[in-house]
């Protein structure tokens, strides 16, 4: 019998109407102390997942999020970094 490989691909049933909470390997967490407000991150997400308040204030819609890292990696005073799922931060 073929072994299964557990991949970071959604798939309808793993993933309802799109949520990626279930199956995202790492998040990006938010230093609200570091961030200037620069909106880089806003506009590289490739999902739209960084949600811009009235004051430029930024935070991360986890439902739809995929892990990727981009924000983080555009991030130019490491206000955003790249946690694993599931290690408390
Ligand atoms: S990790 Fe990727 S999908 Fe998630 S907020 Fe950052 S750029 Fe968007
Ligand atoms: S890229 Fe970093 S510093 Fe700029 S708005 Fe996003 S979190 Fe803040």
């Amino acid at each position: 019998m073929k072994e299964r490989v557990k991949t970071t691909i959604s798939r309808p049933a793993d993933a309802a109407m799109g949520k990626t909470g279930t199956w995202r390997d790492f998040r990006p967490v938010l230093d609200s102390s570091k961030c200037i407000k620069c909106l880089k991150c806003w506009i590289s997400c490739p999902e739209g997942c960084i949600r811009r308040a009235e004051d430029d204030s930024v935070s991360v819609d986890y439902d739809y999020c995929k892990g990727c890292g981009v924000c983080a990696n555009e991030c130019p005073t490491q206000a955003l970094t790249m946690k694993r799922e599931g290690s408390g931060e």
